[in-house]
């Protein structure tokens, strides 16, 4: 079956317009859901057939007029009916779970596709949660819509047809009276449906919120254990739990309420009181025969099934539009443009010139700053908390694209450099190591998947972490999160051993060592050091003796470079660094590392 397949990544717009998020994520399957739908839809038809034959058969065995014959032709077809019927809506399903499962592989493989291009600055922005709420459990709330809505609706609706059809050509006058409770259950459901829409974004909101604040919760779980009622974590998560019950309130009471009124109009009592009113006053009229109330009693509270069925389908198509948004946002997310034609730096020197960067448009965290990292040399960047430090890092390995201003690594702009390239030659080992749930080895070769056993060996030497390595159950091939277990300062180890297996000629440290205790801080600064031999250094780092004998250091303050030179040059000005080092901030941690030196 041919379905037009616009890509996720690339609507036409002015359809997706139209269409909405949902309608652009089911694009690509469109076709096979309305034939599935119709499939559901006519073997629910035929699967009702029986019940006039009932009637039939009824009619025959109670009216000597009508003809007894035709009642094994009746039982025959009837049963004929129910099993094509069945069969159709099975193939209807089906096809809706084949279709389903189809769009749920492309939206996960595209969603993949999508965060490789996306800035990692953008990671860093967001909650883990809420990524994996999107690419997990929205699109299992997506597979109940692809899945089961349509042919639900198929089902329904056809049931519905189908039986209001037979009715009008049974008796029209009596069909309009008994349908009659069903105008009003649709007027009651609408207004349910309004009731809810207009407080579903406040819901998925606090949903949302609940989700952030029970990671933060579990995370900081031993703050939480240490301070009590005072830790922020369990505040913010009883403000989310509170906030959610007080909307999740407002938003059920209208709801409740307007659906149980449709629900008691469509009651198979209330139908069913009305038919047979209706239809003993018809009968007193002389409109009708008792027996032709037979097909109505039997069919007509019939309806009632398929219509709650209706309304329980709206309830999943308002959380599917929901999940559909959340899916399509990260679909859209905005992606580092690539370079046209990516370009290969000639050797390894960087040099920021001029560059800016706000966070927030105008309110900017750097302002016009210009420096080199000449090849072979080390930079240290220090300055107050919330100077700009770590956003200088985050712009020098492309997390995100400057506002203004351009960093050239070896000539070539940042932006024009494949980033396959690019963290081939820039390195980086910050404070924040994320580790991936495969094997030690895998985790150490996720930028070189192709190195072999001896050369991620190799590296986990120079970075001080073979020996306890090869202290854990399956040694490298022990699985992180499984049977490794490993510290703060054993992770950032295992950091810089990846960075170490790239080997990139310029290389980034952002407060490289603030997870890591005394003996592993020593490991790791040990580490650094041979492993920064010959390479271009940017420490970002308190705590490093690359401070003090780093070729240069820039003095960043308020998104500005003030001061720039070399250790005992900046002292001798008795300027910021000077103060700083008299702070003590640099100097203890100096002092920390010299024995390792
Ligand atoms: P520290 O030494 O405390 O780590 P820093 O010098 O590294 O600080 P940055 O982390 O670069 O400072 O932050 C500089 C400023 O930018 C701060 O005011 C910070 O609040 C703000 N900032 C950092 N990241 C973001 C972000 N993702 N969105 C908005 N503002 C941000």
């Amino acid at each position: 079956m041919s379905d037009s397949s616009p890509s996720f990544d690339n609507p036409a717009p002015a359809r997706s317009k139209v269409r909405g998020p949902l309608g652009r994520l089911l694009a690509p399957i469109r076709g096979r859901l309305v034939v599935a739908t119709l499939l559901a839809a006519s073997g629910s038809m035929l699967t009702l057939v029986p019940l006039a034959g009932i009637v039939h058969i009824a009619q025959a065995a109670l009216n000597t007029t009508a003809a007894t014959g035709t009642i094994g032709w009746t039982i025959t077809a009837s049963i004929a009916s129910l099993f094509v019927g069945m069969a159709l809506v099975t193939a209807g399903e089906m096809l809706a779970h084949l279709a389903d499962n189809h769009i749920t592989h492309q939206l996960r493989v595209a969603i993949g596709q999508r965060l490789m291009q996306v800035p990692l600055g953008w990671f860093s922005e967001r909650a883990s949660s809420e990524v994996k709420r999107a690419m997990q459990d929205d699109i299992g709330t997506l597979h109940s819509l692809t899945a089961h809505f349509f042919t639900t609706l198929g089902r329904a609706v056809g049931a519905v047809l189908i039986s209001v059809a037979y009715l009008f050509a049974m008796d029209w006058r009596l069909a309009l009276i008994a349908l009659l409770p069903f105008p009003a259950f649709f007027l009651f459901l609408h207004r349910a449906v309004k009731a809810s829409a207009q407080h579903m974004g406040d819901v998925v909101a606090g949903m949302a919120r609940i989700d952030n604040a029970v990671v933060e919760f579990v995370n900081g779980m031993p703050l939480v254990k240490a301070f009590g009622d005072r830790g922020n974590a369990q505040d913010r998560y009883r403000a989310a739990v509170d906030d959610f019950a007080a909307t999740f309130t407002g938003f059920t009471r209208p709801l409740v309420a307007a659906m149980a009124r449709a629900n008691a109009l469509i009651a198979p009592v209330t139908v069913l009181g009305v038919v047979l009113l209706a239809g003993m006053l018809f009968v007193a009229l002389g409109w009708i025969e008792p027996l032709q109330i037979l097909p109505f009693a039997l069919v007509t509270p019939g309806l009632c099934a398929p219509l709650q069925l209706l309304h329980f389908i709206t309830h999943d198509l308002n959380s599917a539009v929901a999940a559909a948004q959340r899916v399509q946002a990260l679909l859209d997310t905005p992606v580092l443009p690539a370079p046209a034609a990516g370009s290969l730096p000639n050797g390894s020197e960087v040099r920021v010139e001029q560059l800016s960067h706000a966070y927030v448009p105008g309110n900017p965290v750097l302002n016009d700053i210009s420096f080199t990292l000449a090849p072979g040399t080390t930079t240290a960047i220090v300055g107050p908390s919330g100077a700009g430090k770590s956003t200088l890092a985050r712009l020098l390995l492309r997390f995100f694209d400057p506002d203004a201003g351009r960093i050239t690594l070896g000539g070539v702009d940042l932006r024009q450099i494949e980033s396959r390239e690019l963290y081939r030659r820039i390195g980086f080992v910050l404070q924040e190591v994320r580790l991936i749930h495969a094997s030690v080895a895998d985790n150490i070769a996720l930028g070189r998947p192709a190195a072999t056993r001896q050369q991620v060996e190799a590296a986990a030497r120079l970075a001080n972490i073979h020996a306890r390595i090869l202290q854990l159950p399956r040694g490298y091939d022990s699985v992180i999160g499984e049977d490794a277990q490993l510290s703060g300062g054993e992770q950032q180890r295992l950091s810089i051993a990846r960075a170490v297996l790239l080997d990139p000629p310029v290389l980034v440290l952002d407060e490289a060592t603030a997870a890591a205790d005394a003996e592993s801080e020593a490991a790791i600064q040990d580490a650094l050091a041979r492993f920064a031999q010959g390479r271009t250094l940017l420490v970002i780092a308190h705590r490093l003796d690359t401070v003090m004998h780093a070729d240069q250091i820039l003095v960043i303050d308020q998104g500005t470079v003030r001061e720039q030179g070399h250790h005992n040059a900046l002292l001798a000005r008795q300027g910021l660094y000077a103060r700083l080092w008299t702070q003590g901030r640099y100097q203890d941690s100096v002092k920390k590392a010299l024995p390792a030196c």
